[in-house]
């Protein structure tokens, strides 16, 4: 095979992973997350048998995909399954995912209408329906971006623009040079990917300055608006919608009365945080959140659509042509035309990225096939699953709640009778390490309150009893290996 123009219709290849589709998902209830015996596997993909170069004949479509769908099936840290509880990681709903299937075969840019108006709709509807779905006001409007980090990069690098406007500046034209440091305060769930974003936009990860009330980072209000009153200069806040440890929330209604007296830009991480607003029981967590002046989320963690997806919301978006337009290239539409037109702007001036995928299609798709309702009933289930490993961590004699529940993340260590502090930490680590190891369920740890504590998040749309269940017992029968 020398040329894909020689190859067999691509509806062969299609055709062996549909067909592997099926028994992948059906299984995925039952695996392990991941079995270590696979990993020799991986080799293959360098094709020793060829010498592992670049290959100088290729082999066909139909063959490749034979390999490489083998060695994902049984390699694949099957983390779409129901008892991936490491990180924040959402699996993919069947809407979703078809609909990402068809997000591939259409191969659309969404950069502008020029490129697509099919997917530049689309992105317009799933924006729309976002913002519904967390109660935001109708003048917020943003972009999809790749991820929570992307969203961060968005809602700062307008936050800058604003910032710079302050000072007499275009920092999309002009840059940094010549202005003081730009402030940014926060308390200390602040994200690291909070910090990415800054380091990235040339203020540097160091630029937060952190108020803390206590050991966990909760937020000292009174300390930093003092600091903000002796700026007298304009800011930037970054609240926490879900910190990633205990699932808590930073005061986003005080935050965003401080932001207000003092004329600060109130920027909100809530990665996985805004989906609170999605039950009445956990809505009052994000109350003050539709008085941001930015707001960064994930779809591929509690939308459960497949990676890479995250969005970005502006109180004013039209801050986000300024920060992000490219005028001057003769064969690209022009900042003009991002002006919104009937199918949408064109959502490479809006955001980091210029060519980008139709990731709107699995959002639209999915909230199309499921609605508030369905999100709603999934949301509570992992509200009522979370509260459900939260008494079995009562209730187990060796095991230690370390933090409230107010969502979808239990902080805990194993803490058998008899075991001295001090050595409780390195006893926690090596579980979280035995249960990484064992692979039926994944947890990893933190450090929580100066402890080593173990996070698991709920957030996959599978995730039932059955498996929280599972992660207890197997928590609990690991500890006799690593105490020995
Ligand atoms: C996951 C997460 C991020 C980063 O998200 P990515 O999608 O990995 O870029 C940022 N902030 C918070 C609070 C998160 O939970």
């Amino acid at each position: 095979m020398t040329d894909p123009f020689r190859d067999a219709d691509a509806e062969d290849a299609l055709r062996q992973v549909y067909e592997a589709a099926g028994p992948y998902l059906s299984s995925l209830a039952d695996r392990p997350v991941h079995d270590p015996r696979s990993l020799p596997l991986l080799d293959e993909l360098w094709r020793p048998a060829h010498g592992g170069g670049l290959p100088e004949r290729g082999e066909g479509s139909v063959v490749v995909l034979e390999r490489l769908l083998r060695i994902g099936a049984a390699a694949a840290t099957h983390s779409a399954g129901p008892r991936f509880f490491h990180f924040i990681i959402g699996g993919a709903t069947p809407a979703a995912l078809a609909a990402d299937w068809a997000a591939a075969l259409f191969d659309q840019n969404a950069a502008f209408r020029a490129s697509s108006k099919f997917a530049t709709m689309t992105e317009t509807i799933a924006l729309a329906w976002l913002r519904e779905l967390f109660g935001l006001p109708g003048a917020f409007g943003g972009a999809l971006v790749a991820s929570a980090t992307f969203a961060n990069v968005t809602g700062l690098a307008a936050a800058t623009h604003w910032w710079g406007e302050q000072h007499g500046v275009d920092v999309a034209a002009d840059g940094l040079a010549g202005l003081p440091r730009m402030p940014v305060l926060s308390g200390g769930y602040v994200h690291a990917s909070d910090r990415k974003a800054l380091q990235l936009l040339g203020h540097g990860r160091d630029a937060v300055e952190v108020f803390v009330r206590d050991g966990v980072g909760r937020v000292d209000l009174p300390a930093l608006e003092s600091r903000l009153r002796l700026l007298n200069a304009p800011a930037v806040l970054i609240a926490s919608a879900g910190e990633v440890n205990a699932g808590d929330f930073d005061p986003l209604e005080e935050l965003a009365d401080v932001a207000e007296r003092h004329g600060a830009w109130l920027h909100v991480d809530g990665a996985f945080g805004v989906f609170a607003a999605l039950s009445p029981r956990t809505a009052h967590l994000v109350h003050g959140m539709e008085r941001a002046d930015s707001i960064a989320g994930d779809a591929h963690k509690w939308l459960n659509v497949p990676y890479e997806s995250g969005f970005a919301f502006l109180r004013d978006p039209a801050r986000l042509p300024a920060a992000f337009g490219m005028p001057g290239a003769a064969y690209l539409p022009g900042k003009r035309s991002a002006l919104p037109a009937s199918a949408g702007p064109d959502y490479a001036l809006l955001g980091p990225e210029s060519s980008r995928r139709a990731r709107s299609l699995p959002i639209w798709a999915t909230l199309a096939a499921y609605g508030r309702d369905g999100y709603r009933a999934m949301v509570e289930r992992h509200l009522d699953l979370a509260q459900r490993l939260r008494r079995m961590v009562d209730e187990a004699p060796e095991l230690e709640l370390l933090a409230e529940v107010p969502l979808n993340i239990v902080c805990f260590r194993v803490r058998p009778a008899g075991v001295p502090e001090e050595t409780l930490d390195d006893l926690n680590r090596r579980l979280g390490a035995a249960l990484l190891d064992d692979g039926r369920v994944h947890a990893g740890t933190t450090v929580y309150g100066g402890r080593v504590a173990l996070r698991p998040a709920i957030v996959n749309w599978r995730t039932t009893e059955a498996d929280i269940d599972l992660l207890v017992d197997v928590v609990r029968k690991l500890i006799p290996t690593v105490t020995g």
